[in-house]
């Protein structure tokens, strides 16, 4: 079973230099996140560390796939999910409000959680759009039944709407 304490690295037990990591994530991942866009998955992340006296580079790799949907006609689709992002961490007596990709720690800090960066990283592989074309393993078709059902559905509210609104009709004797 996973959990968050999995991806917290009390980077001031590190020693000086490079550090390896290495997550396989697998949909429990996915259940610790509230909200996830994802339920499942199977991605291996891996973290190097570089650390140094009062900088720590965080160079994440994560290569995959995730279980979603098409936005056109909802049949399950395998994204790919492939990405590098590196964050830097540095130690500061006067931490600064994080901005973008470096992250202001205090020297009484001890240890980091890693799992939102692995977490988001994992989303901005994602496109923005998903439809069947970036199915991973195979491109496919959208599913032409879903379609007729979704387009025949949209017509039929488009129909019906001006008439069982009760709003149209005051406007309409507005207008007269
Ligand atoms: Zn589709």
């Amino acid at each position: 079973m996973d959990s968050l304490a999995n991806y917290s690295i009390e980077f001031v037990k590190l020693k000086l230099g490079h550090n390896n990591f290495d997550y396989k994530i697998s949909d429990a991942f996915f259940s610790l996140k509230e909200n996830s866009l994802f339920q499942q998955g199977s991605v291996n992340v891996h973290l190097n560390i570089d650390r140094k006296e009062r900088l720590i580079n965080l160079d994440f790799k994560v290569d995959g796939i995730v279980k979603s949907e098409c936005d056109v006609c909802l049949d399950s689709l395998d994204l790919t999910v492939n990405g590098a992002e590196t964050i830097v961490i540095k130690i500061s007596d006067e931490p600064k409000e994080s901005d973008g990709e470096i992250i202001y720690l205090s020297p009484n800090d001890l240890s980091i959680n890693v799992y939102d960066y692995i977490y988001e990283i994992i989303c901005t592989c994602i496109p923005m759009v998903k439809t069947c074309e970036n199915n991973a393993n195979k491109v496919k078709a959208c599913n032409a039944e879903m379609l007729n059902f979704l387009s025949a559905s949209s017509e039929e509210n488009s129909n019906i709407e001006p008439q069982t609104d009760p709003r149209w009709d005051k406007l309409k004797k507005i207008k007269d």
